[in-house]
């Protein structure tokens, strides 16, 4: 919300009063006055982001596919890989309507049971956020049962459901999955169908062993009836998504899906699979030198940083990797450095603003004066020194800034302390 406040010794002037926007909060003890409009609740909810221009999207949609291709970044758990070879498999199997359309509804419903599943899991996956496809139905679904079951439903709103949305792109770029469109055989497919290749048919096969002597699989896939809780406890036990290290031949038919070339591939193929395995290999390297890579982000950048810096000219296919990983993290520490400094901005941008905005010349003012402040900046070991500003036509500020190699102790003699540069801003 804008705010109109003017310091005290401004309002005490009748021509000087402004209006006052008050948070809703602040209404609640205030005596509400008949006639006037007032709060009663907020309908939207102005969050601080966390990536204010956006910088995160040009890693998650442009960078990551090129570092890890085939492999979904919005996604840890490995075994819809599987899941879904099963029930594209199922729908081919059962000769049902062969269209996307029926496929949807199709996907739709047993995501959404998969999803019960995971949330009734004993390990506490159902607490994960994000943990599953449809858990936003699946979770209160299961606090509104008819009888001991939980009605059918579908997983989200979204054609094709969570495959759509997240998992039919890495399974088409795995060549796992054939799009409808794609010509097989001597026609082409209506529907998306599983690769007829024996790595795809085995990805299908193994979730389906996994689950077989299950009541869900034998009795109520196909039903329309509620599915029992106690049905779905049980389909958790063997097919929850943490289930997959007790089914080894499931994990070395995932392993060969992601990792190994099929033969007879184009260059541009082989040369994804090339790139999956280096960057596994990375990441497994940085594993073993720092533990913590495994649950944190933030380590992983630290680990490659410092793997990187200390042989950053290196060559062959680890020192290129490697490169490529700590071009990754420089511009992610780049983008939280602006992002910060952009947020700062804003929020003194709204704080000093009139009704109608800033000028530009109250930008500069804003920029150059609050923001960069006077005297010195500590930048990591280094001080910066500021001031000296100068104005250039009114629309471009400069600011000269002094650094002080010698406090930052990377000075390399007398002579460069002191040394004086611009920065345009
Ligand atoms: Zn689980």
């Amino acid at each position: 919300m804008t705010r109109l406040a003017r310091s005290p010794a401004e309002r005490t002037r009748p021509e000087d009063r402004r209006l006052k926007f008050y948070e809703p909060w602040d209404m609640l003890d205030s005596p509400r006055i008949s006639g006037q409009p007032f709060w009663i609740s907020r309908s939207l909810n102005v969050k601080a982001g966390r990536d204010p221009l956006g910088l995160q999207t040009i890693t998650l949609d442009r960078i990551m596919p090129i570092l890890l291709p085939g492999i979904l970044v919005l996604s840890r758990r490995a075994r819809y890989l599987t899941f879904f070879a099963f029930v594209l498999r199922e729908y081919e199997r059962l000769r049902l309507d062969p269209t996307n359309e029926g496929l949807s509804e199709f996907v739709k419903r047993r995501e959404f049971e998969y999803a019960l599943a995971v949330q009734l899991c004993p390990n506490g996956c159902g607490k994960i956020s994000a943990g599953a496809v449809g858990k936003d139905r699946a979770a209160p679904a299961l606090n509104n049962l008819v009888g001991d079951g939980v009605p059918r439903q579908e997983s989200v709103k979204s054609f094709l459901g969570g495959y759509g949305l997240y998992y039919r792109t890495p399974l088409v770029d795995l060549g796992l999955v054939v799009p409808k469109g794609t010509v097989v055989g001597e026609q082409a497919t209506p529907v998306d169908v599983l690769a007829r290749e024996e790595r795809a048919q085995a990805l299908a096969d193994a979730f389906g062993e996994a689950i077989a002597d299950t009541a869900y699989l034998r009795e109520h896939m196909l039903g329309t009836e509620p599915v029992p809780v106690s049905v779905l406890r049980t389909l958790s036990e063997s097919a929850c998504l943490c289930r997959l290290p007790e089914f080894p031949d499931e994990q070395r038919l995932l392993r060969q899906a992601l990792f190994e070339t099929p033969a007879g591939q184009l260059d541009v193929v082989e040369m994804d699979f090339d790139q999956r395995r280096r960057s596994f290999a990375l990441f497994l390297r940085e594993l073993d030198r720092a533990p913590d890579v495994r649950g944190s982000n933030a380590a992983f950048r630290e680990a490659v940083w410092d793997d990187f810096v200390d042989a950053p000219h290196g060559e062959g296919a680890l020192a290129g990797t490697l490169a490529q990983w700590a071009s990754l993290v420089a511009k992610e520490y780049l983008q939280d450095a602006i992002s910060c400094v952009f947020a700062h901005f804003w929020r003194l941008g709204l704080a000093a603003q009139d009704p109608e905005g800033l000028s530009a010349a109250e930008l500069d003012e804003l920029i150059v004066g609050t923001m960069l402040g006077e005297g010195e900046l500590g930048i990591g070991e280094s001080v910066v020194g500021v001031g000296d500003r100068r104005r250039d036509g009114g629309r471009r500020a400069r600011v000269r800034v002094r650094v002080d190699r010698e406090a930052s102790g990377s000075g390399d003699g007398a002579e460069r302390v002191g040394e004086d540069r611009s920065a345009a801003l």
